[in-house]
């Protein structure tokens, strides 16, 4: 009874596997469209080139027919057949050339559409998605995944079109010379198919673990190596060795399967062929076929055999194909939760009021809030300044004005305007944002800059180095503004990067910032310099800032101390310290670093 419940939960499995596979295919076939003539051309040539396939065993047929029945061959009948058999392949050689070029790139057309999606849709998902998903492995659905889908795309239908012209055929072409023959071959013919596809699967699931281990065992060997200090200095080689060769093993053993199914399969493959030929001969025999017709089906015996073989190849890129399509749905599936509302309005005119009302927020809805009922006015030109512990929710505060996440309570307001009702596009125009972690892209300094107004001039962004403090350092590299930053940067200090995103905003202009703890991560001297251009640029604009400079706190036209319960004590600098409260006590604590640390 159990067994049985077992076998339905299998079989309810399988059905389930194979919807989702139609599912996918029928989502899959729209993208097709816009080729579709490139792709029933192809479908066409694939079609007169397996003809002219087919076609070659009937002309060895007619000239060793010829020949056994008059005793020798004929030339002129020869020459005839050769005539037609080059002007078959010339007609198979444009075919195939349209097959492998205009086929493949259907396929790369579809798969350059999928890719631009994915990518666009990759720009509009919202920082949540990123929070919980690694580069890496959406890396590899805009390479792997598609290029998979590529294959499949125009590899399986001709193959499986080709696959079944070619056993059509021969069924028809066989059943003129005889019918108990063929009938006998074509009753085996779908066990051999079956043989085929299971070992070969077999084979191919092997060699995936065998690519995992492989990764798992570099990874193992990566983090080991990079370690190699820390295992000394504990005296834990053995212990690393140990870890070492247990995946080792593994591997091996992997490995040994995998050359186990492959032993099988070859040796399987041997078997069907010798099989097909030995069934084809005793029965040729049987009922007393002539011999021209003997080499016909052994021609077409052959032909069988590619076909099968082909059938259980590209099963396996199906399966690939649509498991990596499902994988592209998955990702394109993922709704755009954070966009513009369908009346929303171009952010115009900014002049910087900014209004924080009951807001409450929460990273998912399972999560507790992190932030509550927190309110915040700040008027234009006003600086507030955030302190607090680390996790009170400064960050999470500021990443709301520009809407990096939604509220889910209360609301935010630009110049009165509800922040969900204006544009993503002009509400992030009008706000420059200056964090910790500068992102430089590949490129020159110029180039970077230029980042913040892509219109900008030369001159433009000259001037715009020149306020952030960073012309001196520019000018002083080898080419000047055309130097190269390096991946992510890497050519520059810590604190050239953050003059660099200054500089970034400057161009841009904005009359809102939020500046995100944009100097916490420098040594001193670069954070005195970082500074001075910071205060340059919060000249005249609204600024949100997350401050642990106590110089920059004291300046600043309200400060929130911000703590996991909430906002905790808000007013000047002068009403905070007289308060003798939380402020006061961190301010004490502070004076003799110059930094605020909790
Ligand atoms: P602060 O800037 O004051 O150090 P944050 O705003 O960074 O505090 O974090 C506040 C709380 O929110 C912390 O408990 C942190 O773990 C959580 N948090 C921050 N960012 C995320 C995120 N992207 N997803 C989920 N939780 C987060």
């Amino acid at each position: 009874m159990k067994e049985e419940s077992e076998k339905e939960k299998k079989t309810k499995k399988k059905d389930k596997e194979k919807g989702q596979t139609w599912a996918s295919i029928k989502r899959f076939i729209p993208y097709f469209k816009p080729y579709r003539k490139i792709f029933f051309k192809d479908l066409f040539c694939v079609f007169i080139a397996t003809l002219t396939e087919l076609a070659f065993p009937q002309m060895v047929r007619i000239v060793t027919g010829d020949a056994s029945q008059n005793g020798a061959i004929n030339l002129n009948l020869v020459l005839i057949v050769v005539g037609a058999l080059v002007a078959m392949r010339l007609l198979e050689v444009v075919c195939r050339y349209y097959m492998v070029k205009w086929g493949h790139m259907s396929g790369a057309y579809v798969e350059r559409d999928l890719r631009e999606n994915l990518f666009r849709h990759f720009q509009e998902l919202p920082h949540s998605f990123y929070d919980n998903n690694k580069i890496g492995t959406l890396m590899s659905r805009i390479s792997t995944d598609l290029f998979d889908i590529t294959e499949f795309a125009h590899h399986c239908p001709e193959e499986f079109f080709m696959a079944f012209i070619k056993i059509v055929g021969i069924f028809v072409i066989m059943m003129f010379f005889s019918v108990p023959v063929t009938l006998c071959i074509f009753a085996v013919l779908p066990f051999m198919i079956w043989f085929s596809v299971y070992y070969n699967g077999k084979m191919r699931s092997t060699f995936k673990k065998n690519r995992s281990q492989m990764g798992e065992l570099n990874a193992m060997v990566e983090d080991s190596l990079s370690g190699v200090r820390v295992v000394k200095s504990f005296a834990n080689e053995d212990v690393e060795q140990h870890k070492f060769a247990e995946g080792n093993i593994q591997f091996l053993k992997i490995k040994e399967e995998n050359y186990n199914y492959m032993a099988r399969y070859n040796c399987g493959l041997r078997i069907v062929d010798a099989l097909m030929y030995v069934m084809i001969l005793l029965l040729s025999a049987w009922f007393n076929l002539a011999p021209e017709i003997i080499v016909t089906y052994v021609l077409y015996a052959t032909t069988l055999l590619t076909s099968i073989k082909s059938i259980a190849d590209y099963t396996e890129q199906f399966q690939k194909g649509v498991t990596a399509f499902e994988r592209y749905s998955e990702i394109m599936d993922i709704p755009v939760d954070l966009c513009d509302s369908p009346d929303a309005v171009e952010l115009k005119d900014v002049q910087g009021e900014i209004l924080y009302d009951n807001v409450s927020f929460a990273y998912s809805k399972d999560d507790k809030d992190i932030l509550h009922n927190v309110s915040a006015d700040i008027k234009k030109g006003e600086v507030l300044a955030i302190v607090g512990p680390s996790g009170g929710g400064k960050s999470t505060f500021a990443s709301l004005l520009p809407r990096f996440y939604d509220v889910t309570g209360g609301k935010i307001t630009v110049d009165g305007k509800d922040v969900k009702d204006v544009t993503l596009k002009s509400l992030r125009q009008n706000i420059g944002v200056v964090q910790q972690d500068v992102y430089l892209f590949w490129g020159t300094i110029a180039d970077n800059i230029r980042y913040g107004r892509l219109d900008a001039t030369r001159e433009e962004i000259i001037a715009a180095a020149k306020l952030a403090g960073a012309d001196e350092f520019i000018e002083k590299m080898p080419d000047g503004y055309d130097s190269y930053v390096g991946e992510r940067g890497v050519k520059l200090s810590g604190g050239q990067k953050q003059r660099i995103s200054i500089a970034r905003v400057f161009l841009k202009n904005p009359p809102i910032l939020v500046l995100d703890e944009a100097t916490s991560a420098l040594d001193n001297e670069s954070e005195v310099i970082v500074q001075k251009s910071l205060d340059t640029l919060c000249k005249g604009r609204t600024t949100i800032v997350i401050a642990h400079r106590l110089s920059t706190i004291r300046n600043a036209t309200k400060i929130i101390v911000l703590t996991d319960k909430g906002i905790a004590e808000e007013g000047t600098h002068e009403q905070l310290i007289e308060k003798d409260g939380l402020y006061k006590k961190l301010y004490d604590l502070s004076t003799s670093t110059g930094n605020i640390c909790w």
